[in-house]
């Protein structure tokens, strides 16, 4: 089994941006699915991949957000996408966990819970993070831009403006690898 692991903010809905970076919107109620997601999801989950939303949400260690608040975040992406797998990590950098991305803790919990294949498997994100993360498990990285004040530690595979085209981009390297 492969998997396209997505990353939240910034690849399925609209973060906030203050300062040039991307930060989570603070309730439910202000959380705005992009447009091309819909048809994006559908698209892979009829290559049949397997999706997994991966989200980092250190708001919570911190105090800001709380996990009920998150929880209803993805309530809404089950709802709007028919998506069933959500890792979350909720700790910040002092808590030293194993699954906050760049750590590659929440694809390899995926890995084992779904019996996915890493090597044959995506990573899409919008921060170096999240290319860090898919680097570290082995998977192909696809960066989507945004244009952030935030430099990028390592080279994705692949860069896109937006998930349509990051689903573009596996659409067509796996017609050439079947
Ligand atoms: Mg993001
Ligand atoms: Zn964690």
């Amino acid at each position: 089994m492969k998997a396209v692991f997505l990353d939240r903010d910034g690849v399925l809905n609209k973060p906030v941006i203050r300062d040039g970076k991307p930060y989570p919107p603070a309730s439910a109620a202000e959380f705005e699915i992009y447009p091309d997601a819909f048809a994006s999801v559908q698209k892979l989950r009829k290559m049949m991949f397997q999706i997994c939303v991966v989200t980092n949400q250190p708001d919570v260690a911190r105090g800001a957000t709380t996990a009920a608040e998150v929880d209803a975040m993805h309530e809404l992406l089950r709802n709007a996408l028919s998506i069933e797998h959500f890792y979350v990590c909720c700790h910040d950098d002092a808590d030293q966990c194993e699954c906050r991305k760049p750590k590659p803790g929440l694809l390899t919990r995926a890995a084992a819970d779904l019996r996915i294949c890493l090597s044959g498997s995506y990573l899409v994100g919008d921060r170096w993070r999240d290319v860090e993360c898919g680097h570290a498990a082995g998977c192909t990285t696809i960066f989507i831009d945004r244009g952030y004040t935030e430099p990028l530690r390592r080279e994705p595979h692949f860069r896109a403006l937006d998930l349509a085209e990051a689903v573009a981009i596996i659409v067509s390297r796996e017609r050439h690898s079947a």
